[in-house]
């Protein structure tokens, strides 16, 4: 940490890869996501004001033909996904959504990441939701910077906070930042990585804060004349203790996923912001290679490749019309462009993607790889589905999760079953959930990672597919999808627990388990066979 990781002037990469950053947020409700997403865009120049993020002007998007694809449609994929410049780097934002409708979906938007910011609020620390969602980033070794919020508040000693960090997640930290004071007397912060003493300037409501001042190191003279005595030397002394605590960064530690550099900052004042912006941008990866079943696909191979990680469906229940959202791979894709669903064999030929890649929310023409396009589709693209210019690519690492929490679910109807099972295979197709159809009896076993899914299926059932929909408790404890080399065993397997094995959507064997010693005893009486929390898409 002696030598700065990067300078404010480090020079634009030249290739149009090399120059995205696509990321997400993930946080703990509360802890401060949405305000930093607006500044982020605000910073970006993408929004002009704060509080846009949830009001956005309708006069801005008058013209576009991207909003009328969403006010046709009538769907919000507004916020799916934000796009904005920033030193020369074009970030792709994409939403996970948080709280109320914590999802597959938002385990699935890391999956189209190459890196995430950890918001945390000062005051609480790592919290159930963010310690979650991190659990997803390690699954694919997502880089990971912090951002302590709330620095204007009282809250924890900064050692205290990146002790947690490193204790609860065992991830290195290192102080990207160190904040001095807290609170009321929360003055600014040094930036370790850039040499700058940035402080927080108190009414300039909406104006961006300067860039502060840089400094020779923290001896620098400077720093006694801009701040008061006491806090001079509590910083030098905090940050020599702190550097004598923490590892000094490592690129390749944190490209690895193994340590964060942590921020520290004030949304709400703005504070913070840039200084997080500029690291994401000397920083965070350009667009990662994929992992697909036979080979890795590099971002700069010339065909175009993508996958679909999130599906939004139509908010007008009478038509069936989705949006699948396509991570782009590799490739210049341009609007027109034929592409091959390599599930299906067939072509399809993209005339109206949604593409976010536009400043002012224009249609944009041509997106590559790291960039989000959104397709209208009638319900033949699932979650995981490749695109290609014809290469029978299956992606990997996308995968389903055994969900948490478990329901059986029933018609009010007896007579609609059929209808009842065609809602939730449809459903389970678009990612709301994971559907299960025991061997066994007429219901069906529905899991979700929050418990608040079940009210959002059983209102779009009703109102979607008009059958209305009973969810009850179950004695299924948890699920596992059933994996062997020998498809002998599995059926061997499948025969002799029939009462506790169902189909997934796709008709993957999965055991229910009543409890954790009925799963300890299934995997010692079938050494052979693996029974997995994941599922890689077929
Ligand atoms: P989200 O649920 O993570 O999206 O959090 P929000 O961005 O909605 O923020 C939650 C609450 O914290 C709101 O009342 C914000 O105004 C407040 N908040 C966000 N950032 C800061 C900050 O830097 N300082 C303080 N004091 N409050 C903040």
């Amino acid at each position: 940490m002696t030598q700065p990781a990067f300078s404010r002037d480090e020079a634009v990469p030249s290739s149009v890869i090399d120059r995205r950053r696509t990321f997400a947020i993930i946080s703990h409700p509360d802890a401060g996501k949405t305000t930093l997403t607006e500044k982020l865009l605000l910073f970006g120049g993408a929004i002009q004001l704060a509080g846009a993020v949830k009001a956005r002007g309708e006069a801005r998007r008058a013209h576009s033909d991207w909003m009328k694809v969403e006010r046709e449609r009538g769907i919000s994929v507004a916020s799916s996904v934000m796009t904005y410049d920033y030193a020369g780097r074009v970030f792709n934002l994409l939403d996970t959504p948080g709280h109320e409708d914590f999802s597959e979906d938002t385990y699935r938007t890391l999956t189209a990441v190459d890196s995430a910011v950890m918001v945390i609020d000062a005051a609480k620390g790592i919290e159930e939701q963010t310690r979650k969602l991190f659990e997803v980033c390690r699954l694919r070794d997502v880089p990971i910077v912090t951002f302590v919020n709330k620095l204007d508040r009282e809250g924890r000693d900064p050692f205290e906070i990146l002790d947690e960090i490193e204790q609860t997640l065992a991830l290195d930290v290192t102080p990207a930042s160190w904040p001095i004071g807290m609170g009321r007397s929360f003055l600014g912060c040094y930036n370790l990585f850039q040499e700058r003493l940035v402080l927080l300037e108190k009414g300039t409501k909406g104006a961006l804060p300067s860039e502060g001042a840089a400094c020779d190191g923290l001896d620098d003279p400077k720093l006694d004349a801009l701040l008061p005595a006491d806090a001079v030397a509590t910083l030098r002394e905090e940050v020599e203790m702190a550097r004598g605590l923490c590892p000094a960064f490592s690129l390749d530690a944190y490209r690895e996923g193994h340590m964060t550099p942590v921020f520290f900052g004030s949304a709400i004042n703005n504070f913070g912001v840039r200084e997080l912006l500029d690291g994401l941008a000397a920083l965070a990866p350009s667009p990662r290679p994929q992992p697909a079943r036979d080979r890795v696909v590099a971002p700069d191979e010339k065909a175009v490749s993508g996958f679909v990680f999130k599906i939004q469906a139509n908010m007008d229940p009478k038509h069936r019309d989705r949006i699948a959202f396509v991570r782009l791979c590799s490739g210049h894709f341009k609007r027109g462009m034929k592409l091959t669903h390599v599930r299906t064999g067939k072509a399809m030929v993209i005339h109206t993607p949604v593409l976010f890649l536009a400043q002012d929310r224009e249609v944009a023409e041509e997106a590559h790889a790291g960039d989000i396009i959104g397709l209208p589709n009638h319900g033949n693209l699932r979650i995981g589905d490749a695109l290609t210019e014809g290469e029978g690519l299956r992606f990997t690492g996308i995968p389903s999760f055994a969900p948490e929490m478990l329901q059986k679910a029933r018609p009010v109807d007896p007579l609609k079953g059929k209808h009842l099972g065609r809602a939730l295979q449809q459903l389970a197709e678009e990612g709301v959930a994971s559907v299960f159809k025991p061997m066994i009896g007429a219901d069906w076993i529905v899991g979700v990672v929050g418990s608040l899914q079940f009210d959002v299926m059983a209102d779009r059932i009703r109102t979607e597919y008009d059958v209305p929909v009973i969810f009850e408790p179950t004695p299924v404890h948890a699920v596992r999808w059933v994996e062997g080399d020998d498809a002998r065993l599995i059926k061997r397997f499948v025969d002799a627990n029939q009462s506790a094995v169902a189909e997934d959507h796709d008709g993957a064997p999965v055991f229910m388990a009543r409890n954790a010693w009925h799963l300890d005893k299934a995997a010692e009486e079938f050494p052979g066979l693996r029974f997995e929390k994941t599922k890689e898409p077929v």
